[in-house]
């Protein structure tokens, strides 16, 4: 028994194939290319993102030699893709969910007063974010847009439903995805026409949206498809977080989950009834078998990347690892705090003109402590989320259970810890997203009942608050006062 997960992210595609206990038989990844064409801007190339998902989906496939039951889709989220559906070929890069460019149509639907509407309807606040106003920014601004979409031709979807439409010709997506555009009414579950007329955006543009459980088809014979994947069917579709969130097993109400990648989600379990908050959005986090659980979600859109900007920018590390032995090496950040905001602040802050910053730096000030100021300030953004959550929805929250590629940092998860005074639970697979395609997949192969996964998840490591709790408090209030810098920095009119 086996089943492949195709996992695209944000900075890379990969495909993982996973056996019958869920455990990891090979894996493949690989690196797609960043393209920021102006300031604030974030693209990728969806033949790249195509091109690599196949090919760590075939290396894996041959690799292990075997029959593949079932497959699992998981992709960055609110991504958006348009093509010709006649010809396949994408009219423009892909816009990234990081990517600011639509802020000014964001802006525009506030001033028209359709913000309590959207909310109401979407769970979502208006941000540019969201993939609804990445769509109207392509419309208005790429010519073929409106001539496709005039002649019938043009195809919308977020990355999950360009890989499907690739691999099967379906014109499908899921409710986690469909959850996240900004469009999608997460209570009736379907496409809100009034929106879409505001954004003056063609329904038929939109893909179909189906259960995350569901046969989206089976793979077809193309151009681009590997011979070894053709008739090979997929069972499953979801959002990389809601992937995770499954992954991870976060199936009880109160359940909680932050996924440290390229940015920080944290999700929360709100069970079968739709819970609306100020700060945080609300969104479908599955719908197995015609029954619609929801989650209330916080993000922070820089987090692992300011990792990356470490090496590839500023050239301080070599590689990720790197900036973990730095940060070891000092007993604390020397009173450095990092802001991550290079597009803006997600929950609770949501200021799309927030921009990042380096605070209290001394001439004394050396690569160590700032390493250590980059992985404390993830870990500070992830305590704002668990603690709006905990506000807004007037809980407690004793475990936090943790994934993704920066988690495997011990000195970042202990000062998680320590700030939040919970238990940080990391499992021994953080491979959850790719994971939760696969149990969504092998549910509806019939491979496994909801009871057996539910047994299936380990904890690698707990860690437990071991500072001072008054330090705690100190050091984020001092957070704090950072990030009001920052948005006091961002409200002047040259920065926007
Ligand atoms: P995504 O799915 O968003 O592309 P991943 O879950 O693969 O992201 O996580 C990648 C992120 O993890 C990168 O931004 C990288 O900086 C970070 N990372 C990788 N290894 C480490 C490490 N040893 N310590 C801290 N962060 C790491």
């Amino acid at each position: 028994m086996a089943i492949l997960a195709l996992d695209q992210g944000t900075t890379s595609s990969r495909a993982l194939i996973f056996d019958n206990d869920g455990n990891i038989v090979c894996q493949r990844s690989k690196s797609i290319t960043q393209y920021y064409p102006s300031l604030g801007f974030v693209e990728h190339d969806p033949l790249e993102i195509l091109d690599t998902e196949l090919l760590c989906a075939a290396e894996c496939v041959k690799e292990y030699g075997e029959k593949i039951d079932a497959v699992g889709i998981t992709n960055q989220r609110e991504t958006v893709i348009a093509w010709d559906k006649d010809t396949g070929t994408p009219i423009y890069n892909a816009i990234v969910w990081q990517c600011r460019r639509s802020a000014g149509i964001c802006e525009e639907l506030i001033s028209g007063g359709h913000e309590d509407y959207i909310h109401k309807t979407t769970g979502l606040g208006v941000d540019a974010y969201f993939s609804g106003t990445k769509m109207k920014w392509i419309l208005d601004n790429v010519p073929k847009a409106q001539e496709l979409a005039n002649e019938g031709r043009l195809l919308f979807g977020t990355v999950d439903c360009w890989l499907i439409w690739n691999l099967t010709k379906n014109h499908y997506t899921d409710v986690t995805n469909a959850s996240r555009t900004m469009l999608f009414d997460i209570q009736k579950l379907k496409w809100d026409k009034k929106i879409c007329d505001i954004l003056k955006l063609p329904m038929s543009s939109l893909p179909q949206v189906k259960d995350n459980c569901f046969d989206f088809g089976e793979i077809r014979k193309g151009e681009r498809i590997p011979d070894c994947l053709v008739g090979l069917r997929i069972c499953a579709s979801v959002g990389d977080q809601q992937g995770a969130m499954f992954g991870q097993q976060c199936t009880n109400i109160g359940d909680v989950k932050n996924t440290y990648g390229t940015g920080c989600f944290t999700l929360m379990n709100i069970g079968e009834k739709i819970r609306l908050a100020n700060k945080l959005v609300t969104t479908i986090a599955w719908r197995i078998k015609g029954k619609t659980v929801y989650a209330a979600e916080g993000s922070v859109f820089n987090a692992g990347s300011s990792i990356q900007w470490l090496r590839d920018e500023l050239k301080m590390i070599n590689t990720a690892k790197e900036c973990d032995i730095y940060a070891e090496r000092v007993p604390d950040s020397g009173g450095v705090v990092f802001v991550s905001a290079f597009t803006g602040l997600g929950a609770p802050y949501w200021d799309m003109y927030a921009r990042g910053a380096l605070l209290g730096a001394t001439r004394g000030t050396k690569r160590e402590h700032i390493c250590r100021a980059v992985l404390e300030g993830i870990a500070f953004q992830v305590a704002d989320l668990v603690n709006t959550i905990k506000t807004e929805f007037d809980c407690d929250i004793s475990r936090l259970m943790v994934d993704g590629g920066a988690c495997v940092s011990d000195i970042m998860m202990q000062f998680q810890a320590d700030i939040l005074r919970c238990a940080v639970d990391r499992p021994r697979c953080v491979e959850s997203t790719a994971l939760g395609a696969a149990y969504l997949a092998g549910l509806q192969a019939g491979i496994w009942t909801p009871d057996e996964i539910s047994k299936k998840r380990v904890s690698e490591k707990v860690f437990e608050a071991s500072m001072l709790e008054r330090k705690a408090e100190e050091l984020y209030k001092r957070w704090k006062r950072a990030v009001g810098a920052v948005s006091y920095f961002s409200n002047c009119e040259l920065n926007k």
